[in-house]
């Protein structure tokens, strides 16, 4: 913490633990973090406008991309471009996914308040902050223990209460299935089997299927015990889906 910080802090007679909101800067008193300017607002403003001609309707969808401060989750480095709708790198090799991305992907998971979601592949975050804000309550399980933990602690800032495991999400989470929705955020060769015997009867598995260049995103209703129904969108490029029922 900058030493100008600290005597303002002392000025005000701020005890440890408190939570301070500064003009338009929220002040952590452990670490400044969280800063979410007028101008970062503005841009978010934009891209949900933007998010909006480009097809995405549901306001619930909007509303959580207007509200997530994304320049949070990513690199301070990029933190001027966070509202473009551009996917960006993070940590271990892996990205931050576009924008409308996320949007598509959550408005075709058509999330309902309450609703129990398995997200696979945390990555930084970004997606898990949007399904909690919309109301879900959110699983979420990342291969790289960096990138979990870091996902942790912020999401923990941002006083979004989702359940972040570390592991191989294509085994799915047995033990707290089944699942009203599922979503995958890296690219998978196959549909697993698994992920979908997890799903509640009626719930729904979204996923981005293909190569290692380019995927179809596939959103693929349980409809009984043994009987599925899929729609798919071309057009998606993610990272890879690495684990037993993904890439090797
Ligand atoms: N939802 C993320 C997107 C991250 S990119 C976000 O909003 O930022 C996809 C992520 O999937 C990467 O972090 C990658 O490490 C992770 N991943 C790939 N295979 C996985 C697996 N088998 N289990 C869990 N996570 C996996």
């Amino acid at each position: 913490m900058n030493a100008i910080i600290m005597y303002t802090f002392q000025l005000l007679n701020i005890k440890h633990g408190n939570t301070v909101l500064c003009c338009h800067v929220l002040f952590d008193l452990f670490e400044a973090v969280i800063e979410d300017s007028f101008l970062h607002q503005g841009k978010r403003k934009k891209l949900t406008a933007l998010l909006r001609q480009k097809g995405i309707s549901d306001s619930g969808v909007l509303n959580a991309i207007g509200s997530i401060p994304r320049h949070c989750f990513m690199d301070s480095a990029f933190s001027e471009n966070a509202y473009e709708d551009k996917a960006f790198s993070i940590a271990e090799g892996q990205t931050i996914s576009q924008p409308y991305t996320v949007a598509f992907q959550s408005q075709l998971l058509r999330i309902r308040r309450g609703e129990k979601v398995l997200e696979i592949g945390t990555g930084s975050g970004y997606q898990s902050a949007v399904l909690c804000f919309m109301g879900a309550s959110v699983y979420s399980i990342e291969r790289h223990r960096k990138l979990h933990d870091s996902a942790k602690v912020l999401l923990h800032k941002l006083n979004l209460k989702a359940h972040l495991i570390y592991g191989d999400g294509t085994l799915g989470l047995n033990k707290i299935a089944p699942f009203d929705k599922i979503v995958v955020t890296a690219g998978a060769p196959i549909v697993p089997d698994v992920l979908v015997k997890q799903l509640k009867i009626g719930g729904l598995l979204v996923i981005p299927v293909g190569n290692s260049k380019e995927q179809r995103m596939l959103q693929i209703t349980r409809l009984g015990e043994n009987e599925t129904a899929t729609i798919a969108y071309d057009g998606f490029a993610f990272v890879p889906l690495i684990g037993e029922h993904g890439w090797k």
